[in-house]
């Protein structure tokens, strides 16, 4: 057995939680896991899937391409892929009535950019059938493949498979399913799970007597997403009945579902929302997680974070959630522990939903607390930052400067051997910043203990790491600055070349759409500490690709974006809601007008002296209709 199969078997054991598990690895499971799923023969549990590995993957690597693609169904057939007759997208997820919400006021901007009344907007929700996804264009039935290019399995159809509702073939999108009632009593000794069952359906290879007789007797069915039951309605009733709703839904057929779709009808709306590579952002798929456990706690210990925030993990007893055996959970922040009374011997409430570890939603039955009073790290007195207990001794707390080691060669990902275990024993041996690092040579690790071939190797994987192009996003995200997570740093990237930020000040950040005005705060005083540091590290000459200023305007076509734009005067519509609307579509906003502005949009009542400068500098002047023509044409 292959080093990486053992992996992946302990993984599913649980011998490793994600946390453990190096970014490669991470990929590397969520990869197979996916294959597994989709050939039919899952490895772990949808839930484990969606909440704990692919929640991790989309926290730490935001790119990977797993997440990027839409998820590959019906892979692994011998035929040459066909373009499908339509692009088939996957649907964005939801986890809780919040996300619903934030769903519905994109299609309320959409509908004052359109000018539409969100009175008149209907909703529609049907049942989300967790089948095999395929298109069926009359002649032929394609697997969803990549979404773009699929497998034909029209045999499916030559098998004799009818379409629901004894309706015609050639209604698009739809899914292979079998009815749940049928499953349990014919299949279920014969199938682990329906997708098995579904799977087997489309293989090349002859069917057996159980899956013909399922055709024949309507139990295996491809239905076609126009063809289910469903409820409409308008946003109110919605907001209204949302529980109602959903009850109704996941019981309206007898399907296996898991979740609800919504989508709204208005053709002109659809299209004006679009899509994204992934999914049409006119739609999102409501799935619920009910995975909870009550659990005793057998201890509480405090852990310190590279950020100095203090941890209360939780010990418990060995408990049974989803598939999993759980024997620990973090407490978030110590804030929960002193007013629900967290403690060795109390009850705690257990979810999985979203998480890498499973986290403590209340505690059931109070227990004696511990508060610690110092950090268990290097002794400093603790202080309480709203509900976060934190060692602000940044400098010098062992567990922060070694958790700030390990975590840039975590995000760097293309390093191995630089985990908790190595980076604790350079501490050991005086090591305390990245830069120090990337100045040992084989032989200084050969002096720590390292063996010689562990030496050579870290030495190697060192080189590698900054001969390696990486994304130079990625390389700013590793110093763990506070508030430049990977998605701010690509974000910051987008709008100033790497070799400027450390000049920005704090407006010029806050005014990139997207960055708050604390958050610039924040990220201007970490860059200044991070200065000599970096600028040391760019000694080694680290091969970064830069992000290209223009890949703001990827997803945007009109002639403004990535243009510096004045405002001023009396707008007929709020000012600063142009402001926001401009700096959304990739228009940057300024505030005075400078020689590098580029365009001033004037409303009534302006003062000359805009104006004035505005000549001066040679800056095009546009009054707000031209303004809106342009961006709307
Ligand atoms: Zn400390």
């Amino acid at each position: 057995m292959s080093l990486l199969k053992s992996l992946t078997q302990q993984i599913i054991q649980q011998k490793f939680i994600p946390n453990d598990l190096s970014d490669n690895d991470l990929a590397e499971f969520c990869q197979q896991a996916n294959e597994a799923y989709r050939q039919g023969n899952p490895i772990i549990s949808d839930q484990d899937y969606d909440f704990i590995y692919l929640a991790e993957l989309k926290n730490r690597l935001p790119q990977h391409p797993l997440l990027q693609l839409v998820e590959p169904e019906g892979q692994g057939f011998s035929e040459e892929k066909v373009r499908l007759p339509e692009i088939m997208l996957s649907t964005d997820k939801a986890y809780s009535w919040g996300e619903i919400q934030k769903w519905i006021e994109r299609i309320e901007k959409a509908c004052i950019e359109l000018d539409t009344d969100i009175k008149t907007i209907q909703i529609k929700a049907t049942p989300k059938l967790d089948g095999f996804a395929g298109y069926d264009d009359g002649l032929h039935l394609y697997t969803r493949g990549d979404g773009k290019k699929g497998s034909d399995i029209t045999r499916v159809f030559d098998r004799g498979l009818q379409v629901f509702n004894d309706s015609e073939r050639g209604q698009g999108a739809g899914e292979i399913v079998v009815k749940k009632s049928y499953f349990e009593q014919c299949l279920s000794d014969s199938f682990e799970h329906p997708r098995n069952f579904q799977a087997s359906l489309i293989k090349e290879k002859e069917l057996d007597e159980k899956a013909k007789q399922a055709i024949v007797d309507k139990a295996a069915l491809f239905v076609p997403f126009a063809q289910l039951p469903n409820w409409r309605g308008g946003i109110n009733e919605l907001s209204d009945n949302f529980k109602k709703i959903i009850a109704d839904i996941l019981i309206m057929v007898d399907f296996d579902i898991d979740g609800v779709v919504f989508e709204i009808t208005d053709v002109n709306l659809k299209s004006h929302m679009g899509a994204n590579r992934k999914f049409h952002r006119w739609q999102i798929a409501y799935k619920e997680n009910k995975d909870k456990a009550q659990v005793k706690v057998l201890g509480v210990t405090p852990q310190v974070g590279r950020t100095g925030k203090i941890t209360p993990v939780a010990e418990l007893e060995p408990t049974q959630l989803s598939g999993a055996t759980i024997v620990r959970a973090t407490g978030h922040h110590y804030g929960l522990v002193k007013e629900q009374g967290l403690g060795e011997g109390s009850i705690v409430e257990l979810t999985r939903s979203g998480l890498v570890i499973p986290k403590i939603i209340k505690v059931l039955k109070p227990a004696e607390i511990s508060i610690p009073e110092i950090c268990p790290s290097c002794s400093s007195v603790l202080t309480w930052q709203s509900d976060f207990l934190m060692c602000m001794n940044h400098a010098e707390c062992p567990a922060q400067i070694i958790g700030r080691m390990e975590y840039f060669f975590k995000i760097l990902a293309n390093n191995d051997g630089f985990g908790i275990a190595t980076i604790e024993k350079l501490y050991e041996h005086g090591v305390r910043t990245i830069s120090q690092i990337y100045q040992l040579n084989e032989q200084d690790f050969v002096n720590m203990d390292f063996g010689d071939k562990t030496s050579q190797n870290l030495s190697n994987q060192l080189r590698r790491s900054f001969t390696q192009e990486i994304e130079d996003w990625r390389f700013l995200a590793a110093f763990g600055i506070n508030r430049m997570g990977m998605g701010n740093c690509e974000n910051l990237l987008k709008s100033y070349s790497i070799k400027d930020i450390f000049k920005l000040n704090e407006s010029e950040i806050a005014n990139i759409n997207g960055f708050a005005t604390l958050s610039a705060a924040l990220i201007v005083d970490g860059l200044k500490t991070l200065r000599e540091e970096y600028d040391y590290l760019l000694t080694y000459k680290f091969n970064l690709e830069l992000t290209s200023l223009k890949q703001v305007n990827l997803d945007f076509s009109h002639p403004l974006v990535g243009r510096k734009v004045v405002f001023t005067g009396r707008m007929k519509g709020s000012r600063d809601e142009m402001k926001r609307h401009a700096k959304s579509i990739g228009i940057q906003v300024v505030s005075s007008v400078t020689g590098k502005t580029d365009y001033l949009i004037i409303g009534d009542k302006v003062g000359q002296k805009k104006i004035e400068s505005a000549e001066k500098f040679g800056v095009k002047i546009l009054s707000e209709a031209d303004y809106i023509n342009i961006i709307t044409q």
